[in-house]
This record gives C-alpha cells, structure tokens and sequence, in this order.
C-alpha cells in the first residue's frame, strides 16, 4: 500500500479526472528524461510536474512545455538549447546528485509549505482527503491503528499516509530550505 516511488509511468496520459480540493500551485513544470528522481520529489513538494515515458520524443515535451507553459527543467544541452529557441523558460539542471538538483531548483522557485504532499508521486494527479473511516479495508491494519489522516489518488487508485516516508521528507525538506537561506 505505501507508494512504489520507482514506477514512473506515462505521465502524458495523466489527467487530473478529479476536482483539486486543494489549491493548486500556480508553477508548473515539466522534467526531461534525465531528471525522475527530481520530477518525483518535486511533486512532494507540490509542484504540478510533468514526466515524460520513454516513448515521448524530444519534439512532444517542447510542445507539451509549450502549449501548458511549463518551466523546462533539463540536463540535455540540446534540449535546452531547443527550449530557448521556441522562447520557453528553462531552467538548466548542472548536477547528477539529486540532492544538488533540488537545492538548485530551490534557489529559482519556492516551496509553497501549504502544497507539500498534495500531488501523487506516480502520476501528478492532486490527492483528496478521505476520511478514516471510509478507508478501513484499504490500508494494513497498523496503519489504520495509527494514523488519521488519508490521501487517495484516483488515477493509481493508492492510499497515502504520513508513515515515516513522510518525515524523512520534511526533513529533507528542512534541510534544502535552510541550506538556501544560508
Ligand atoms: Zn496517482
């Protein structure tokens, strides 16, 4: 039941079939194929984030940049300079190190503390809050036992909870954060 972070998916099908109960970022962004694992953490952070499978072409991620007005973040020197010839906004990630990756990011947009873990990790999609009760039979027992508070994405059809995953983000959170005020 805990979120598989690794199963990135098609991401380009993904549509949001539910409301945002939350309000949504303004920010959007879109990762090339280099960058999951930043893709990833940025929608813990809240970020409306797109990933592209391996079957999309450099050609669909311009257009998709494009036409949604997604900030372009990417490693390839080529993509960028491709970005930077249709006018779109890129933001050019140096570093392989993710933790390095996110600190950069962090020095150009803002965490939004009221968005963090609102989105789902696999697919983008804002996660709704669902009540206990109504969740019993969905998650392990000392889940239930233990936790009040549900999250559900429509889309994966997953339950998400503050486990220890969750702390371990806040810290790494609160470590970039202040890393950037320094
Ligand atoms: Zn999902």
């Amino acid at each position: 039941m805990t979120p598989k972070y690794e199963n990135l998916g098609n991401f380009f099908d993904t549509k949001d079939k539910t409301p945002c109960l939350l309000s949504c970022i303004t920010m959007k962004l879109l990762c090339d194929h280099m960058l999951g694992s930043l893709a990833k953490w940025l929608r813990i952070f809240g970020f409306d984030t797109l990933y592209p499978d391996a079957t999309t072409n450099d050609d669909e991620v311009l257009h998709v940049a494009k036409a949604e007005k997604r900030l372009l973040l990417s490693r390839d020197k080529e993509l960028i300079l491709r970005g930077k010839k249709v006018k779109l906004d890129v933001l050019e990630i140096q570093t392989t190190d993710l933790d390095e990756q996110l600190a950069e990011v962090l020095t150009h947009i803002q965490i939004d503390s009221t968005q963090v873990l609102t989105r789902c990790t696999l697919c983008n999609t804002p996660l709704i809050s669902v009540e206990k009760k109504a969740i019993k039979t969905h998650v392990p027992p000392k889940v239930f036992e233990t936790r009040d508070q549900f999250w559900y994405c429509s889309v994966c059809n997953k339950y998400y909870w503050m486990g220890t995953h969750y702390e371990n983000m806040i810290e790494k959170i609160n470590e970039l954060t202040n890393k950037n005020n320094q």
